[in-house]
Parts: structure tokens; sequence; C-alpha cells
């Protein structure tokens, strides 16, 4: 089958020639790899499938009119806008990728404190707009670079940032959205005539259909504007740097520090996180962020990226000094925190509490992470979050494990147990980077003002070397699953979108498959409402099977056979 050619006229003629492509180059260049972060199912070296064509869109209107078409057509679409993730690719054949890259703008509300993004105003630009109005916004844990609008609206959005400025369904106000059936609803206080300032309401939320906790991943329909929270800041409106890229360094300022906190073990980690979520006004920012290398190697690599010479050649060097060596030893159980100061006797009483905490829990901030130049390079990197392409140093690809969530009492006593395990899978495979297993990186909250945690484990692994793609599934599947298992974790993170695609083929499953998937599961009443909203929005399903679904004729004929098999 091939891309309906009615349709692509018509679609020529919503965006002009210029804006949609069928041509072959173009549209494999819309293709991926699967076996990179975020897929979460694993990694498979399979590409996704190639669109029939790919299209962008100039503006709400254009949006709701390719939607329209699509549905006229059946034609399977999906937008998305950075594609830092597997999610925004499509999942079927000859379908129509829509890449909202044209759409933009942003306006600013400063009075109300919010910001209208369209979706390719990208982390990076959000944030420098704000800042120059004395305000921030969450920067999700993917980078600046990714889109403020994606993560709001279709993903998840936690950050370093999180525990003072929230996460994606806190900072969501009113939506401009495009149904998979192509009406256009606005949420919230836009919906009833009014300004941007309120997701919610007036009745019930309608917002709640979009996304919860989670977003849709696209399967939605398509998002074309979205107000979101600013929060506030203190610090200068322009961002002052030295040095040279990519190892600039923030100007030292009076109301910023950036900590590396050390703890003599886990509990006195786990009660630094409780105490900061109890007094969530001290940590402007706090983050598990550099044990991302693994744990041997987290400061000789920090010593080569900050300076602009430095080559991953450097390594053993500084893994050989023996200051880095002991001081790198200290930091083994560490936290990033950023204290930023509204006034001078807020900066004050913050770095009190803060030493007030570490004289509680026995812990001490790290002297080398204190030198001006590593401080100066760190204090940039977490408040821009502009080195995410550094997830990807030791190897081409790796796929998040373990997903250790929620409570950080429980699992941080397991943080040892899983590095021993990945050592001891070491023992007799080569097939992942033998450093980054113990990762164990993740935000001090992945909700507004503390309370939950969450723990990702980096497997890297060569996506171009099948053992080493199978090696790292076997890792997942058979070492990493089975430790959640037995902490009764659920699903490990790389096992989390298992159900919205194929893992051979990179489509996405069929309502049939789908039916068959979750027929079982504990409580299915989530996915027979998912199914219901899906009918009444998206009756053609043609956005994907992120959104997951049980038919519940399905179901009821399946408790029907298993009464009738019970009577025998
Ligand atoms: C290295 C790395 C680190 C990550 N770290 C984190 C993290 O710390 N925290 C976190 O929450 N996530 C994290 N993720 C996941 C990431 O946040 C999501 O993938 C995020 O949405 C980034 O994607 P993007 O902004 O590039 O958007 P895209 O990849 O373009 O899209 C992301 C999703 O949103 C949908 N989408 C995009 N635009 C629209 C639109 N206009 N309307 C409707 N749907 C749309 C897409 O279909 C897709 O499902 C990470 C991913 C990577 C690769």
């Amino acid at each position: 089958m091939a891309f309906n050619q009615d349709a692509y006229k018509e679609l020529e003629q919503v965006v002009g020639k210029n804006n949609v492509s069928q041509d072959i180059a173009m549209r494999e260049s819309y293709r991926v790899i699967n076996s990179q972060s975020s897929a979460h199912f694993g990694p498979y070296d399979v590409k996704s499938p190639m669109p029939g064509a790919v299209i962008m869109p100039g503006c709400t209107e254009e949006v709701q009119k390719i939607v329209k078409i699509c549905n006229k057509y059946h034609i399977p679409f999906k937008a998305a806008t950075t594609f830092w993730s597997v999610m925004g690719y499509i999942g079927d054949d000859d379908s129509l990728q829509i890449d909202m890259k044209r759409m933009k703008k942003m306006e600013f509300h400063e009075r109300d404190q919010y910001v209208i993004v369209e979706p390719y105003a990208i982390g990076a630009v959000v944030q420098v707009e704000a800042m120059k109005r004395g305000f921030n916004v969450n920067m999700a844990g993917v980078g600046c670079s990714s889109s403020t609008l994606a993560g709001t609206a279709s993903w998840v959005a936690f950050g370093p940032s999180s525990c003072f400025m929230g996460v994606a369904s806190e900072n969501m106000l009113a939506t401009e959205w495009v149904l998979p059936n192509g009406e256009l609803l606005r949420t919230g206080t836009l919906g009833a005539g009014g300004d941007w300032f309120c997701g919610e309401g007036p009745g019930p939320s309608v917002r709640g259909m979009l996304r919860g906790m989670q977003g849709p991943a696209g399967s939605m329909g398509v998002c074309c504007r979205v107000a979101v929270r600013l929060h506030p800041w203190p610090g200068p409106r322009v961002l002052p740097s030295y040095g040279v890229g990519a190892a600039y360094k923030l100007v030292p300022q009076w109301n910023i520090k950036t900590y590396t906190l050390n703890f003599p073990n886990w509990k006195g980690y786990a009660n630094t996180i409780n105490l900061l979520s109890q007094n969530n006004e001290i940590a402007y920012l706090g983050h598990r962020q550099f044990n991302m290398w693994g744990r041997y190697i987290k400061l000789p690599m920090l010593e080569l990226l900050s300076d602009p010479e430095g080559q991953l050649c450097d390594l053993p060097k500084y893994m050989n000094d023996p200051y880095i060596a002991e001081q790198n030893k200290l930091c083994k159980i560490d936290l990033q925190v950023v204290i930023v100061g509204m006034t001078k006797r807020d900066m004050e009483w913050k770095e009190k509490a803060l030493d007030e905490i570490l004289r509680r829990v026995k812990g001490w901030k790290n002297e080398f992470m204190l030198q001006p130049k590593i401080h100066d390079f760190v204090a940039l990197y977490l408040l821009r979050l502009g080195h995410k392409n550094l997830n990807y140093t030791l190897a081409s690809s790796y796929e998040g494990s373990g997903g250790l969530s929620n409570n950080v009492f429980v699992t941080s006593k397991v943080m040892e147990e899983y590095h021993e395990m990945r050592e001891e899978f070491d023992k007799h495979s080569t097939a992942l980077a033998a450093t980054g297993g113990d990762s164990e990186m993740g935000a001090l909250s992945t909700l507004g003002g503390g309370g939950i945690t969450g723990y990702e484990f980096f497997q890297w692994f060569d996506r171009h070397d099948r053992e080493s793609v199978k090696g790292c599934c076997d890792f997942i599947q058979n070492y990493s699953q089975k430790l959640c298992d037995k902490y009764g974790f659920g699903a490990d993170m790389g096992n989390w979108n298992k159900t919205a695609r194929h893992p051979e083929t990179d489509y996405y499953y069929t309502q049939d498959e789908q039916n068959e998937m979750f027929v079982t599961m504990a409580q299915p009443g989530l996915v027979t409402y998912q199914y219901k909203v899906r009918e009444a929005f998206n009756p053609l399903n043609l956005c994907g099977s992120y959104y997951r679904t049980l038919d519940p004729e399905y179901l009821k004929a399946y408790k029907a056979k298993q009464a009738k098999k019970a009577k025998k």
C-alpha cells in the first residue's frame, strides 16, 4: 500500500508544497533506530517504520485541517517536535508524521505568571526569555533542547528543578488541542471564554482525559499551544558565563550556590531527601546527576569536561590522580543541589539550613566540587541542562533500567544490591559498557514540593552490535526486572513501553493485540475507561497504542468464558 495520493494533494493545499513531502530521503530521515533512550521497551535493533509522508503545519487551523484529512482517508498520524524520544515516531505503515517545528511562538503573561508556548519553543529559549523577566520554567530532565510543550502535554517532564517547579501535570494550564477526530478542544479558563491561567474546569476536568501524571505520548491528537506556569527567578536577567564552549561556566553569583553533598551511607542520603522535601524552600534544584557515568569515573569525567581541551583519553590520567581518586571515593553516595537566595537573609538561612541537615546526617560538601572551575561549570550545567548529549558518552545508546520508584527509604536500600548485580553480570558478559550500570540517577523529587523519587540505571550498549543489544535485553529481563519483582517495584523502566510497540518491528499494537495483553490485568477498569475515551475522540484509532485500551465487550466475553470454565 502507498500513501493515498488524493489525501496528499489535499495536504499540499493546506500547508503549501514546501511544507509536505513524500520524498524518500525526507521520509527516511524521520525514522529512528529504536534502541535509543526513552524507548523503554528494551533495546532492539530495528528501525521505526517509514512514514508515508511528512508534514509541517504552521498554525492550529492547519493542524485541524490535516487531522480532518487523516480522518477522511483513515491515515494514521502522529505529531512530534524535537524527537528526542522514540515515542514521537510513527508506528504504522503509510502514516503521516507531523513535525511541529514551524510553530515556535511564545507569549509571556508576567502579571499572571505563565507563558503560552507553541511546540517548537524549546526549553533553552523559553528559559532565557523567562529569566529576562525574573522567572524560570521547569526543565524536563531530557534537557533544554527539548520541547517545553511536548514534555508538558505529552509526557512527565520531571527533572532537577521539579522539587521547586513541579512536573508537567502541575505546570500545564489551559491548552489548545486538536483532538484525533479533528475537533478543537480548549481546556480550563480558555474553554470558558477566558484567559489561559487555569487548566481545570468549569465542571469535570477534560484535562484529565488528555493527561494524568503521565501524558499520552502523542496518542491523543495534536497539542498546538499550552500555557505553562512560570516560577520565581531571583538570579541575573541574563546568565553571565565565561570560558570556552562546551565548557562554559557561570560567573559566580552571590545568590546561586551549587553543592555536591556526600553521605556516609544511604540512610543519610534518604534522610536528606526527606528533610529537603519537608523544607521545600531550601533547594531550588536537586538531582543525583553525575553518577550517570558510574561511581568510578564521575569526578574524573567532570575534570575533563570542565576543561575545553579535555578528551576521553585523559580519563585514566584523572582516575589515577591521587587527589581526584580520593575525592571520587568520598563522593560515592552523592546529591547535587542548587541553592538560590531570594534575598541576602534568605540565602544565609538556606546555607545554614543545609549545613544543619548535613550535620544531622553526618554528611559533607564535596571539596573537589567546590573548586571554582568545577563549581561554575556544574552550576551552569544544572541550571540550563544543556549537556544532554553527555548521556551518550560511553556508547552509542543506553536503556534506562531499574526505575526504582517512589519511596526513597525503600529504594535506597536496594542501590548496593543493584550495583552488585550489575558487577556480577559483567563477570560473564562484555555486552554492556563496564561503567554506568550503577547510575542511580534521579531527581530530588519527581513531584513539586518533594515526596517521590525515582532512579534510572543506565545500561550503555552499542546499537550497531547485535551481541551488545542482546546482552542489554538479557540484563533488563533476567536481572533488573527480577530485582524489581523481588521488591514489588513493578515494571522495570526498560519495560515501561513494552505494551506500546512491537519489539521486533517497532509497529504499534492493534486493538485485538491490546485486548489480549490487557484482559488479564489486575485492574482492567483503567484501560476499559481509556477505551471509552478513545472511542469518543479517536474512533478510527489513528494515533497509536501508547494510549492503552481494552474493549469492554472483549473483557465481558472473557469473564463469561472464565465463569463457564469455573462452573465445569
Ligand atoms: C536522554 C534522555 C533523557 C531523558 N530524561 C527525562 C527526564 O529526566 N524526565 C522526563 O520526564 N523525561 C525524560 N526523557 C523522556 C523525554 O522527556 C521525553 O521523551 C520528552 O517528551 C522529550 O521529547 P521531546 O521534547 O524531544 O519531544 P518529542 O520527542 O518530539 O515528543 C515527545 C512525545 O510527545 C509527543 N508530542 C510532541 N509534540 C506534540 C504535540 N505538539 N502534540 C501532541 N503530542 C506531541 C510525541 O508524539 C511524543 O510521544 C528523556 C529522554 C531522553 C532521550
